[in-house]
């Protein structure tokens, strides 16, 4: 069978991984950019007498159509600008390649995304055939490196450039500024990822038609909603015509449908959670600030990145481990993420927990 599966099965897809998620159970989880609110009892039940009329002999909507209009309404998408719905974020990324992944006069089309950053990016270029081109951050403040950016895109002419804003895992918003150069420089299509939409007032949805190679990503997992799977695409709907084509039917389950819609009906509970999230990220930054032994990154997400003293960061995820608290280890995930380590902000009780296994950890490991 092994000789089979080394015959059959792509050599780069051999050489992976699977996508691996730590066992969380009986722990503080703060490794996964998850809303840490469950709904008020009252809503629940709503939402349960919501879910009764949900036709589950049926297929689903396939284009989402009650969604649709609720979405656009929520999230201000331009009248003229076209929707499309993707099983998470991850299955648009997945759509959008698929959609290029031809080889033209020999060559593969290219993504190209900056680094560190989503590695979705990455993995999903080389599930759908393409090649993958890096470019990197400034290793100082994870901005945008302008010049090596246009340079690379003007060399490599990527059919997809992808930029997460805010990025994940730095946290940091890249210059806008920028972003519209590197808009305007590439001769494929640019996607502006804002999964991290409901911590930052900033957004290029707004932008939307300004350039005919712009679409809008986003998604409804870090707003509270992860367990659904849920991801929109905006832009100009010629594009979306030509993604739709390559969406599985019925991509968007039925029970996600009726759920979704009823939660943008009650939005305004969702968008107190990521206001409190919001005022616990200004909190948490501000005590990491006082802890000695480690360096904080500003943060325009739910989460936020730090960096230990060399060599130090397996030993403080382990110590925050054994204390109860998993968070995310990122030394090794890249050479200008070494040392580091990613906390997604939580309760305020959940903050506290990590804040004081997080001081016991750094001081048994300095020792
Ligand atoms: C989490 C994340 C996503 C994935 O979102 P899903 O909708 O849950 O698939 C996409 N982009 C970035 C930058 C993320 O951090």
């Amino acid at each position: 069978m092994h000789a089979l599966i080394d015959r059959l099965i792509r050599p780069e897809i051999r050489a992976l991984r699977a996508y691996h998620v730590p066992p969380a159970a009986g722990l503080i989880k703060l490794d996964a950019m998850e809303n840490p609110y469950a709904w008020p009892e009252a809503l629940r039940e709503d939402w349960l007498e919501a879910l009764r009329d949900a036709a589950m002999h049926r297929y689903p909507d396939p284009r989402g159509g009650a969604l649709q209009p609720a979405l656009r309404e929520a999230m201000g998408i331009p009248a003229d600008m076209g929707l499309l719905l993707g099983n998470g974020s991850d299955e648009l990324i997945q759509m959008l390649a698929l959609a290029v992944a031809a080889p033209r006069a020999g060559e593969r089309p290219k993504v190209l995304s900056v680094e560190p950053s989503f590695v979705m990016y990455r993995m999903i270029a080389l599930f759908a055939g393409l090649d993958h081109v890096g470019v990197p951050l400034q290793p100082q403040d994870f901005s945008l490196d302008a010049e090596r950016l246009l340079t690379t895109i003007e060399q490599e002419q990527p059919a997809l450039v992808f930029l997460a804003y805010p990025n994940n895992p730095t946290g940091n918003l890249f210059d806008p500024d920028l972003i519209e150069r590197v808009i305007e420089a590439s001769p494929g299509l640019v996607i502006v990822d804002e999964a991290y939409a409901p911590f930052t007032d900033a957004s290029f949805i707004p932008r939307l038609g300004h350039w005919p190679n712009l679409l809008v990503m986003r998604t409804v997992s870090k707003m509270g909603l992860a367990g659904l799977r849920l991801g929109y695409l905006a832009g100009p709907p010629a594009w979306l015509e030509q993604f739709d084509k390559v969406r599985l039917p019925y991509n968007i389950n039925v029970l996600t449908q009726a759920s979704a819609a009823f939660a943008l009906r009650r939005r305004d509970v969702l968008d107190q959670q990521t206001q409190a999230i919001r005022s616990q990220r200004a909190a948490l930054l501000a005590s990491m600030g006082s802890i000695a032994g480690i360096h904080c990154y500003p943060s325009d997400a739910n989460f936020i990145l730090f960096r230990t003293a060399p060599g130090q960061a397996g030993a403080v995820f382990d110590g925050l481990l054994h204390r109860g608290v998993l968070i995310k280890n990122l030394d090794g995930a890249h050479p200008m993420l070494s040392d580091c380590l990613r906390v997604t902000v939580g309760t305020p009780d959940e903050n506290a927990a990590f804040l004081e296994a997080l001081s016991e950890s750094l001081s048994s490991t300095q020792r």
